[in-house]
């Protein structure tokens, strides 16, 4: 016997590598090059100090007021976290409550089956198709809920809209999560569906699109009754997630619309550039609609290119997994960033 016996052990989720050193080109966790709005940096250095002393508004009503503007719906519609994460994390903990598996693809956020592992929650992968798409059957089967990424991560592929809804209707009986970290670069979101679904809950984030992730703001959209549940569970958890810095910077970053609208454009732009370039090195890829390319080399493997990029001080992202061992997950930079990108690439391929 041992006090270690009692312990909930797990396998923690292991984030991009956040490097100390400035002098890094940073393709490895799809954070946004561009800075916040420009309101953003106003704010933060006109921000009352003294309001510090106090504990920051628990419901974020700024923020969630600004939001539900934003995206026409009410603000008991939605629910704010630190992160998606942390939405995700307090959604697991209520939705997924069932002794039935849950479903998710079998490449997808590797986040999923570390909830699922620490809440104990039973669950089942299905495996995408040759060309990463989902498969709608596979969700039809007997579960305790389902959650996936729209577009994918890591590998970039949207869904359609009718593809999430033929899954969302074959399932009244659970909730359906789906999580749109990368819908602002170009996809269709779901959120229209939430009126017609009670049991469809859509997660965004502030950490990609709207270039915030150092602010930790993540927010879930659904039907009232849905939001009730998460917000009981919050708070049971934590009243008090959400700094006041975040709330107060976080609902300026909604309001400054255009700003928002500009630079996705820009991602985007660079997206495509980039993978007509990454196609004249050898590279294949599924088409991506987010801020990031799955790439894989016709003749290099994926663990080689990625140490060989880093020696260059050029990070991106690799996962020794079945499947896609061969294949790198580059972030979406600046046009500069990306031509340095292309150049190590050249010189890499050469040798
Ligand atoms: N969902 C997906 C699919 C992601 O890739 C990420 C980023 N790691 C997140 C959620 C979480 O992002 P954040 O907590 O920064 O909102």
């Amino acid at each position: 016997m041992s006090w270690e016996n009692n312990i909930r052990k797990v396998v923690p989720y292991v984030p991009g590598e956040q490097p100390v050193r400035k002098d890094i080109i940073k393709l490895n966790t799809n954070e946004n090059p561009y800075p916040p709005a420009p309101g953003v940096e106003k704010l933060l250095q006109d921000f009352d100090w003294d309001a510090l002393r106090l504990y920051p508004d628990t419901k974020a009503t700024v923020l969630v007021e600004e939001l539900a503007a934003r995206y026409q719906i009410k603000p008991s519609n939605i629910f704010v976290g630190v992160g998606s994460d942390d939405v995700l994390a307090m959604a697991f903990l209520t939705f997924f409550n069932s002794e039935k598996p849950i479903l998710f693809p079998d490449i997808t956020y590797s986040f999923y089956d570390v909830w699922a592992d620490l809440y104990r929650i039973p669950y089942k992968l299905c495996p995408l198709d040759e060309e990463f798409k989902m498969v709608a059957e596979d969700y039809k089967q007997e579960n305790g809920g389902i959650i996936f990424p729209n577009p994918n991560a890591p590998t970039g592929v949207l869904e359609t809209v009718e593809m999430v809804e033929e899954i969302v209707k074959a399932n009244p009986d659970v909730v359906v999560i789906v999580d749109e970290a990368y819908i602002d670069f170009g996809g269709v979101s779901c959120l229209p569906l939430i009126e017609k679904y009670e049991n469809l809950l859509v997660v965004q984030t502030f950490s990609k699109s709207r270039s915030m992730a150092g602010m930790r703001i993540g927010f879930a959209m659904g039907n009232e009754k849905l939001i009730g549940y998460l917000n009981d569970t919050k708070f049971s958890f934590n009243s008090y997630t959400m700094n006041m810095t975040s709330q107060v910077l976080g609902a300026e970053a909604v309001r400054d619309n255009d700003y928002f609208m500009e630079c996705n454009a820009k991602v985007m732009a660079t997206r495509e550039r980039t993978k007509v370039r990454l196609k004249e090195l050898g590279f294949t890829f599924p088409d991506s609609k987010t801020n990031f390319i799955f790439a894989k080399h016709e003749s290099r493997s994926g663990a080689e290119i990625f140490e060989a990029l880093k020696e260059r001080n050029i990070y991106i992202r690799h996962w020794n997994k079945p499947r896609i061992a061969d294949y790198l997950r580059i972030s979406i930079g600046t046009d500069e960033q990306m031509d340095k990108l292309i150049e190590a690439l050249k010189e890499i391929l050469a040798q």
